[in-house]
């Protein structure tokens, strides 16, 4: 009986998204804002604009200046969430010229996981709270070519990894099932468009999951996408209640681990 009730429940969540996390307010995606970098133009241009569209995104600090420490702290207490993207932002070196003492082939699994610790403490420092999100610099999991990732499970240091890659699946994925060390984001070339980004949101409503965007300069800096476009998303997402929930990262993966 037992047996035939686990198969009547998995054909059940099989046909539909009737398994699919339950969101906030009937919607049927949850999207996460989030950008990397610690970047001025996220300071002047993405936060002023989510809080004028009454969002709160995630940012991904690495080599915070001083100077802007009081501006990280104001977005943090305005609800924001700040993570943990490393003190050094060490990628492969084959990626982009870096000084060889910062490249993640200089790291070791545990020299990495004792610089995240480090950025721990600023983070907290800063925002106040015990535990943060981790996303990958460049994506890449690897430190002195041995992937990290299962040393950072293990460490507890960090709540989640968040990712650079998205498939199909993932739209579609229960949320609540998510492996925390592996939640995807989609980035985006320079010159999309709005409509190219809001795309991606009716893609993860008509899935069911979650669409998680992964933002560099906004209005300058690097890797940007132009205010224009951001905008342009912003206001869609705002007007589409019914479709999607807006949240930082932490909070999406929260609320999906407690309504499967
Ligand atoms: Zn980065």
């Amino acid at each position: 009986m037992k047996a035939l009730l686990a198969i009547v429940i998995s054909l059940a969540c099989g046909v539909s998204a009737a398994c699919a996390t339950q969101w906030p307010n009937g919607a049927k995606a949850a999207v996460a804002l989030t950008y990397d970098d610690a970047l001025v133009s996220q300071l002047d241009n993405a936060a002023p604009a989510l809080e004028a569209a009454g969002f709160r995104g995630t940012f991904f600090l690495s080599g915070v200046k001083a100077g802007d420490v009081p501006r990280w702290r104001g977005l943090a207490s305005s609800g924001h969430e700040l993570a943990n993207h490393t003190i050094f932002h060490a990628c492969p070196a084959a990626n982009y010229p870096a000084d060889p003492r910062y490249v993640a082939e200089a790291y070791t699994p545990a020299s990495l996981l004792k610089e995240i610790e480090q950025q721990n403490v600023l983070l907290t420092a800063i925002d106040g709270k015990a535990r943060h999100g981790f996303a990958t610099p460049c994506g890449a999991s690897k430190a002195g070519g041995v992937d990290y990732l299962e040393a950072l499970r293990a460490s507890g240091l960090v709540t989640y990894v968040r990712g650079v890659v998205v498939t199909p699946e993932d739209l579609k994925a229960d949320v609540g099932k998510t492996d925390l060390m592996h939640v995807p984001a989609r980035g985006f070339p320079e010159g999309v468009t709005g409509p190219q980004l809001i795309d991606f949101a009716k893609d993860a409503a008509a899935g069911g999951g979650m669409a998680v965007y992964l933002f560099h300069g906004v209005g300058g800096d690097y890797l940007q996408v132009s205010n224009p476009a951001h905008q342009e998303l912003l206001a869609w997402l705002k007007g589409h209640p019914k479709e999607v929930w807006v949240a930082p990262l932490q909070e999406v993966l929260d609320w999906a681990a407690a309504h499967p």
